[in-house]
């Protein structure tokens, strides 16, 4: 039997959406102002899916530490090994928004990519 509460984050309304039913494949929604608030909350029972931000380091740049995000959602059972990867890594300067820094990241399917420019020192 499944029987959540979830607040959904696709949009700043914040509806409360109640899911339920007997199984993952039996499920309806309550609570919910539109169809994007029912895909996100069946999501979020089904597989819970997460944009992963972080930083990693940067050597001979201006800054030292690069903001990066996936380029997709990465299911959240995946991220704290996603995020040991990202510890370790570390990019030299000149880095350009939008540049790959880890391809393909745990064969997912998802790139980590820069979320801005670093010029060298
Ligand atoms: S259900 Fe629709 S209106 Fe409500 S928070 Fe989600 S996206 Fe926004």
């Amino acid at each position: 039997m499944i029987n959540r509460n979830i607040v959904c984050t696709v949009c700043p309304v914040g509806c409360e959406i109640h899911v339920f039913g007997k199984d993952k494949n039996d499920l309806s929604v309550e609570g919910n102002k539109c169809k994007r608030g029912k895909a996100y909350s069946i999501n979020e029972v089904i597989q819970p899916k997460r944009v992963l931000t972080s930083t990693v380091v940067v050597k001979n740049g201006k800054l030292k530490r690069l903001p990066v995000k996936s380029k997709g959602y990465i299911p959240k059972k995946y991220i704290f090994d996603a995020m040991r990867i990202i510890n370790d890594i570390t990019v030299t300067a000149p880095v350009s928004m939008g540049d790959v820094i880890i391809n393909n990241i745990l064969g997912l399917g998802i790139d980590v990519i820069s979320c801005r420019n670093i010029e060298a020192e």
